[in-house]
């Protein structure tokens, strides 16, 4: 991907940390997707995956974009297991995608939040 690809933001700090451009904990990445540990977690386990294409929320989903939310929804259990979450259905995790101002979305490129761990966490 380059700097000049309509699928890149350069003001975004997601599209920036996709490409290595601002330091992260690196959870897991391919071609498409970037998972990293969360800066301020909630929980015991807490990491976001990214598309690496600039795709500002939820809301500017569509059909084309299916295969990938796909891969990144059926991805997420396997790393939680990997990052240390108990198995089903004793342990766990909870999946969120804030969207817009009163979804709670604070940065605005598309980000699946994976928590998990013992209790109690910070929030949620
Ligand atoms: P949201 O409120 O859903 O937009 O969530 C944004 C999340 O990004 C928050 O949980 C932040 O802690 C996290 N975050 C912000 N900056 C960074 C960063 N540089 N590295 C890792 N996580 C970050
Ligand atoms: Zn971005």
């Amino acid at each position: 991907m380059t700097l000049h690809s309509p699928f890149h933001d350069d003001n975004c700090i997601f599209c920036k940390i996709a490409a290595g451009k601002i330091p992260s904990r690196k959870v897991y990445e391919d071609d498409d997707i970037f998972v990293f540990d969360d800066i301020n977690p909630w929980a015991p386990v807490h990491f976001l995956m990214i598309p690496k294409a600039h795709i500002p929320s939820m809301a500017q989903v569509g059909s084309e974009h299916a295969a990938l939310l796909g891969r990144m929804m059926t991805l997420a259990p396997k790393l939680a297991l990997e990052k240390g979450c108990k198995p089903y259905p004793e342990g766990g995790y909870r999946i969120v995608t804030n969207t817009g101002a009163e979804g709670g979305q604070e940065v605005h490129h598309l980000h699946i939040h994976v928590m998990g761990g013992p209790r109690p966490w910070l929030k949620g």
